[in-house]
């Protein structure tokens, strides 16, 4: 009997990269939505990450019929009541990376160490025909660093300081990034489900 197929729901090629890496060994080919031809985006609309990687799940898994992982993540900054929060992608606007850093840098810039703290936070959905969709979560604590630094990862990874490596998530090589964080953490706990044949 051939393996199950398990669509990584992700125009995201980072992302890609890094769950092609956590999820290594579970008892599924991995396809992504280029695989399957896909190119619609789904719009997140939700208030919270888990309604909107249940969005992105459901509904690429109605397109492809697959079973489908989709997540949401982002970056709660505590001094900006949680924001960019599930606005992470677009906060300040259509402008990149290195600009949208910058702009998050400038907005803490009076605020003192101690009260930069952040998180970033991934849900992780599952969705398979016929069945209920099943959520799991993974955050890692930190803090918004004084400058960018590093050349690893994507998104914020340059200006989130993680103290228990003495460094920015831009510092760290993937296999580093990838045990200790929110989106390794969440798909501990799916290949957890994926093992015992849910969802
Ligand atoms: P989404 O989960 O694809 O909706 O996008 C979340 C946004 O949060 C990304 O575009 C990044 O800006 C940010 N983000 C999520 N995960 C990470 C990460 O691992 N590193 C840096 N930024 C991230």
């Amino acid at each position: 009997m051939g393996r199950g197929i398990l669509l990584i729901a992700t125009q995201n090629e980072h992302k890609l990269e890094e769950y092609r890496a956590l999820l290594a060994g579970v008892p599924y080919e991995l396809r992504s939505l280029k695989d399957f031809g896909v190119d619609e985006d789904v719009e997140e609309h939700g208030r919270t990450f888990e309604e909107n990687a249940r969005l992105k799940a459901e509904r690429y898994r109605d397109l492809t019929g697959a079973l489908t992982l989709a997540d949401d993540s982002g970056l709660e900054v505590d001094a900006l009541g949680g924001e960019p929060g599930v606005h992470s992608k677009r906060w300040a606007g259509d402008v990149s990376d290195a600009e949208r850093n910058a702009r998050l840098l400038a907005r803490l810039l009076g605020v003192p160490d101690g009260r930069r703290g952040a998180r970033f936070r991934c849900v992780i959905a599952l969705a398979a025909p016929g069945r209920p969709t099943e959520t799991v979560q993974g955050s890692v604590e930190g803090e918004v660093a004084w400058a960018p630094s590093g050349r690893h990862g994507f998104g914020y990874d340059p200006v989130f300081f993680v103290p228990e490596l003495g460094a920015t998530l831009g510092d760290a090589p993937p296999e580093v990034k990838n045990r200790l964080s929110h989106r390794s953490r969440a798909a501990a706990a799916a290949r957890e489900l994926l093992l015992e044949g849910r969802p």
